[in-house]
């Protein structure tokens, strides 16, 4: 190590504490490693700031010493955002001492937390104040809100509720140059200006570090009905999506779609799991929620469903008759990511679509990558609700998943070329990363890399923060 960089470390351990600058190589080991075990990058050191003004330090004595810094919540990222590179030379900021919950304002229907807290806990503290935060993802005791915010986090509430970006009433963000912009508003309106928190959202940690965030709450629903159809194609289930909304209003808060594949793999690596629609090509998961008790949720989806029936749009349907029994149906739903781990590497996309795109591009995508790759296994699931689709592309039943994956720019063309041309974008909720970087600069228009290159060199002129992703 230079003089310098050791230098660098001794004046971090003086501001953070010399307990929370890990350096032995099993301790840092967990943290230069991505969830999905696809990146392992090396970092000089992993640094835990317990406060914002540690942060703020933190970041001034990075600078002043040009060492990069990798921002790190929960590191459950898709997209390898929370991983340093291969060179060793970068700090690994860790937000996840940083989980108070600073208040909630029940009047005000907002929560003021620190970036470490995990969103499980955000919602406990909601719930706790009778209120609802409904962000809500399969990693939700792991991901924290800091890297929530940073990757615009979707999930499964984003047909009624938003993104994590619609979420987030002010942001308190560390600049790169150390100085601290305290942006914590609880406002529902406030139109002074550039909106710079929305800046910080779903920029995985290239622009500042985000330390603290008001974000709103809402009624806690008393009623929730959780149901799955089964449907012939992927046409009938954005005519059922299109039924439901019209029938059911804003109460549609989730809308999901699992191919009978994605399914089958779901039950396949949880046994156990129940099948209560056996035999179907598609199915949706529904859930419904009403903050009234009167009249009954239940029976307007039971006749809302009736109605789809009846016209031809659905082939069955069940809802679940307790919370178990939603959960259950939930389960195999938010299984398949896991699943899929389980059965071997593939390639996946985390694709945007207008929902009105979504069945052409579904029949005329899976051709094309057969087509190219005779006997490969396409896997569709995700949030249909939101016209956000996991495209996933795995190797041949008995084939070498991982000599498959090496086949990933030529199905990404297959499959990026028809989202781009349908007017979709080739990432709807996990972010760019280093996964996406190169499909980023691949599609995105002269014009817009050039503005947000400009973003970046005038938030960040020394690159210190996060290099190498996004951009
Ligand atoms: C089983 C499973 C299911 C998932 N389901 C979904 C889903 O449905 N929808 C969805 O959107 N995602 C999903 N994800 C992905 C992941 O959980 C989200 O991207 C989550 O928001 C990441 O949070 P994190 O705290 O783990 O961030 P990390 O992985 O630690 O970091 C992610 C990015 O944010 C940056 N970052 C982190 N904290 C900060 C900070 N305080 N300031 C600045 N930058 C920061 C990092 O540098 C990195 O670029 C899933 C992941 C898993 C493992």
């Amino acid at each position: 190590m230079t003089h310098s960089g050791a230098t660098a470390l001794e004046q971090l351990k003086r501001i953070v504490g010399a307990d929370h600058v890990l350096t032995a190589a099993p301790d840092v080991e967990p943290f230069v490693v991505d969830a999905r075990g696809r990146y392992r990058g090396a970092a000089r050191a992993v640094v835990q700031p317990g406060s914002t003004a540690e942060v703020s330090d933190v970041v001034r004595a990075c600078s002043e010493a040009s060492l990069p810094l990798v921002p790190q919540g929960g590191n459950t990222g898709m997209c390898g955002g929370a991983t340093p590179d291969a060179r060793g030379d970068a700090i690994v900021l860790s937000l996840a001492r940083m989980r108070a919950i600073r208040g909630v304002d029940r009047a005000n229907a907002t929560i003021t937390v620190e970036a470490g807290a995990t969103l499980a806990a955000v919602q406990d503290a909601a719930r706790a104040a009778d209120l609802l935060f409904p962000l809500s993802l399969a990693s939700e005791g792991s991901c924290t809100i800091g890297g929530n915010l940073s990757t615009n986090a979707g999930g499964t509430a984003v047909l009624r509720y938003g993104n994590a970006r619609d979420l987030v009433l002010g942001v308190e963000v560390v600049l790169a140059d150390g100085r601290v912009w305290d942006g914590l508003r609880a406002l529902r309106k406030d139109n002074t200006g550039y909106d710079l928190k929305q800046l910080f959202i779903g920029s995985e940690g290239t622009l500042g570090i985000v330390t603290a965030a008001v974000l709103e709450l809402f009624a806690a629903p008393n009623a929730r009905v959780t149901a799955l159809a089964a449907l012939a194609d992927v046409a009938h289930a954005v005519e059922l999506l299109h039924a439901m909304k019209q029938a059911l209003g804003d109460r549609l808060a989730g809308f999901e779609l699992i191919s009978a594949r994605a399914l089958h793999l779901s039950r396949k690596h949880h046994p156990g799991s129940p099948d209560p629609l056996p035999g179907h090509p598609w199915y949706t998961l529904l859930q419904v929620d009403d903050t009234a008790v009167d009249p009954p949720l239940a029976d307007a989806v039971e006749t809302a469903l009736a109605h789809a029936a009846e016209r031809d749009i659905i082939a069955d349907a069940t809802i679940a008759q307790s919370r178990e029994q939603a959960a259950r149906l939930w389960a195999l739903r938010e299984n398949i990511s896991e699943a899929q781990r389980r059965e071997g590497q593939n390639i996946k996309h985390d694709i945007a679509l207008p929902i009105s795109a979504i069945a052409q591009f579904v029949a005329q995508t899976e051709a094309a990558v057969i087509d190219a790759f005779p006997g490969a296994r396409v896997i569709v699931f995700g949030h249909l609700g939101d016209g956000n689709l996991h495209y996933n592309v795995a190797a041949a039943d008995g084939a070498d998943a991982r000599q498959f994956v090496a086949n990933t720019p030529a199905v990404n063309r297959i499959v990026h070329d028809r989202v781009v041309a349908a007017g979709g974008s080739i990432s709807a909720e996990h972010g760019i990363g280093q996964l996406k970087r190169d499909e980023l600069a691949h599609y995105k228009s002269a014009v817009e890399l050039d503005l947000m290159r400009r973003i970046k060199s005038a938030l960040d002129p020394r690159g210190l923060l996060n290099p190498g992703k996004v951009l």
